[in-house]
């Protein structure tokens, strides 16, 4: 818990890529020694970075919704953990969205941070970069492909795309994600959160 406590201290104070985001250094991420459930998520938006808090935006509105839990659930640290593969806002891309996140957060951080956190029973991959990282080779030749493929990494791992609203498109060209994806995704959160309550209140 140190150990944790110390890397979740410096990553709050990092500024390694300070000269290339717009609004400046704010990492955020929700991460504790005990959950079991890890959301890997891509990076803030303008709305997280104002109040330092992951998924305070529509996109955590439909991705609470996907998982079938509310607010307080998933602000609660004991239960869940949400770490983006960049910790702070990267600005506005030229042709539209937000950049990608920042490279040198995932090479400064990240396998820094997984290697001292649990093991998740159950991770929840947002978006491609989370996919490179999380999936590396076991990624298919595309993001939807790799969505389509879900049942070749469930119990353990779901794929999902972007919960935001820029993809309202992507989610009316593909029902099937909705329809087949999300009531199993449903299940699964439960279970784990349930075999962790179990744990925490076992003697
Ligand atoms: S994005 Fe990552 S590497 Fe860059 S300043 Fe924030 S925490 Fe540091």
């Amino acid at each position: 818990m140190h150990l944790l406590n110390t890397m979740v201290r410096d990553i709050r104070s990092c500024r390694i890529c300070e000269s290339r985001l717009p609004l400046g250094p704010r990492p955020v991420l929700q991460v504790s020694g005990t959950a079991r459930i890890l959301v890997a998520a891509q990076a803030p938006g303008t709305k997280v970075h104002a109040t330092g808090i992951p998924f305070n935006d529509p996109s955590g509105d439909r991705l609470r919704t996907w998982m079938g839990i509310d607010r307080s659930l998933f602000y609660n640290a004991d239960c869940i953990n949400i770490v983006p593969m960049g910790f702070c806002y990267p600005g506005r891309a030229p042709k539209g969205g937000d950049k990608p996140p920042d490279p040198a957060c995932r090479k400064a951080w990240h396998d820094k941070l997984f290697g001292v956190l649990p093991p998740p029973e159950l991770t929840l991959v947002i978006g491609q970069y989370a996919q490179s990282y999380h999936l590396g080779n076991r990624r298919q030749a595309s993001l939807t492909e790799t969505v389509k493929a879900w049942r070749d990494y469930a119990p353990q791992i779901f794929v999902l795309p972007h919960p935001s609203p820029r993809n309202n498109i992507w989610l009316k060209r593909n029902p099937w994600f909705e329809d087949e994806v999300i009531p199993v995704l449903q299940n699964r959160v439960r279970q784990v959160l349930d075999a962790s309550n179990r744990i925490v209140k076992s003697p």
